[in-house]
């Protein structure tokens, strides 16, 4: 099963002009011998002449009546939308989803667009004090040039979550998108960015040193990331020198905490959406599972039963339940963790089939599994796998288990599983996290009012809504003595 498709060249973007540069391969993750894009490697010099782009850009998109700004995200909205059919298949072949994940990545970004745009009005409303001594006026303006660094996994609406109170703020943008899914995002990028004026949307391609280039960058602002939290101390550090505001949005060890009111069911009818979803490569996924002791083995068995469902193969194949993990490192990553639980006293359970097992060897596949008999101290309890497994673990009381989801040092999602919606939410209040969900988690669970983020070494920051524009201005304070 091959398919034939033109091989998009991806260049720089930079002050409206796509520039031409040294370009690399990006491979299909579930068709290793293919070359799926060609994407600019980016240097230190198209960071610095990205960036002064933007900086002239500034001042003209600064001073662009908001209202103006806004249309041109709802315009941005729209090739969004009109891009999905066309790019998604492009974004499974190089992030290895899914087709409706990667639909779906087109389909929340349209949506962030949307929903920030609408609520910029309101957010501009100046706050004003009018007294016999004095008026003050506390007015947001925008930082000036922000650079967004985004990962591969749902690389469109995670730019989305940057670009969208970026631009809307009067901020100008430069993006650097992960070498492992550049092209699909780009190729919309370059649509919208013919919609504005050169210069407020640039993109630079590569890897870690175009990322640092950015960040140590003196004329920017402000740096929005989504990424491990490895590469976000290493972003700290490199605006540290100037002193730059950051929004960090960062990995995961999501409890899902199932009560012993909960109906196993239709606890599992929701809950597996939100763990082999992406092949379990999303930051707030299901990544340990809590089960009271009393109903543990009967929750795990129908759990490996529904898991055993599963098919795995290329993103493009629509028997594909999941398709196989983004790159090497990953790859190996998860790998090493199978073997390190396999030789433990967890019991790892590998489940599903193979679609075209004669090519498995030909991507980064890996099967699902599920963790039983496995401690709460447990290598695979403790990290972020982010693949395609997950552990059970028993618990005795409700005390033990709160502790135990707030043990550790992430904090960005979490649910509760019950049927007493009281209990659920007065469980979710103890939780320690950025969201709290009850009885979902997974995409479906977003709501863009909800401002999304983390705690601990999960992030520092807020995206969606009210919240995720305040993340791009500062506030000018004014005060007029009488
Ligand atoms: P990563 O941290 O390796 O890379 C993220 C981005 O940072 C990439 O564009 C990369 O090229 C760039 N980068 C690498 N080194 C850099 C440096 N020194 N300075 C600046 N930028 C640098 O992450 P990844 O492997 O692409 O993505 C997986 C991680 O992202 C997981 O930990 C996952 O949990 C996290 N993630 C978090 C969220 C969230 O919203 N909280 C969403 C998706 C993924």
């Amino acid at each position: 099963m091959t398919t034939q498709i033109a091989v998009p060249q991806i260049g720089h973007l930079i002050g409206g002009e796509t520039t031409a540069a040294d370009l690399r391969d990006v491979h299909d993750p579930g068709r290793l011998d293919e070359v799926v894009a060609q994407v600019a490697v980016g240097t230190a010099d198209d960071v610095d002449r990205a960036v002064r782009a933007a900086h002239a850009a500034f001042p003209g998109w600064r001073d662009t009546p908001a209202a103006e700004r806004v249309q041109k995200l709802m315009a941005a909205a729209d090739i969004l939308a009109g891009s999905g059919e066309e790019l998604a298949p492009q974004l499974v072949r190089e992030h290895g989803g899914v087709l409706w994940e990667a639909q779906t990545d087109f389909g929340l970004g349209t949506g962030v667009l949307q929903h920030t745009a609408s609520l910029v009005e309101e957010f501009f409303r100046p706050t004003q004090f009018d007294d016999e001594q004095s008026f003050i006026s506390v007015e947001k303006v925008p930082r000036g040039v922000v650079a967004a660094i985004v990962p591969w996994n749902m690389p469109v609406v995670l730019t989305m979550m940057k670009l969208a109170p970026a631009l809307a703020t009067g901020n100008t943008l430069v993006l650097k998108p992960s070498p492992f899914a550049p092209g699909a995002l780009t190729l919309a990028l370059q649509k919208i960015a013919a919609i504005l004026p050169p210069g407020v949307l640039n993109v630079v391609h590569g890897e870690g040193d175009v990322g640092a280039a950015l960040c140590s960058h003196p004329l920017v602002r402000k740096v929005g990331f989504t990424g491990g939290t490895a590469t976000a101390q290493k972003v700290v550090e490199a605006t540290a020198s100037t002193i730059k505001n950051v929004t960090l949005e960062l990995g995961g060890n999501d409890p899902a905490i199932v009560l012993d009111d909960a109906d196993i069911d239709g606890t599992l009818d929701r809950m597996l959406k939100g763990v082999y979803t992406r092949t379990g490569q999303i930051c707030f996924a299901v990544k340990r599972i809590y089960v009271p002791r009393g109903m543990y083995d009967r929750f795990a068995d129908a759990m490996c039963d529904r898991v055993d469902q599963y098919a795995v193969g290329h993103g493009l194949d629509p028997e594909a339940s999941f398709g196989p993990l983004n790159n090497e490192a990953q790859f190996k990553k998860v790998l090493d963790l199978l073997d390190r639980t396999r030789n433990s006293s967890a019991k790892l359970v590998q489940l599903g089939r193979k679609l075209d097992a004669s090519s498995w060897d030909n991507g980064y596949y890996v099967l699902p599994h599920v963790v039983r008999d496995v401690e709460h101290t447990a290598p695979v309890s403790c990290e972020e796998q982010f693949g395609p497994l997950v552990p059970l673990i028993a618990y005795d009381d409700e005390e033990q288990v709160i502790t135990w989801a707030n043990d550790g040092e992430y904090g960005l999602g979490s649910s509760v599983w019950t049927t007493d919606p009281d209990r659920g939410l007065a469980v979710a209040r103890r939780v320690e996290a950025g969201s709290t969900f009850i009885n979902t988690h997974s995409f479906d669970s977003l709501d863009l009012r909800m401002p999304f983020g983390g705690i601990k070494q999960s992030g520092i920051g807020r995206e969606f809504g009210t919240a995720g524009l305040a993340e791009y201005v500062e506030e000018h304070a004014i005060r007029r003595l009488k």
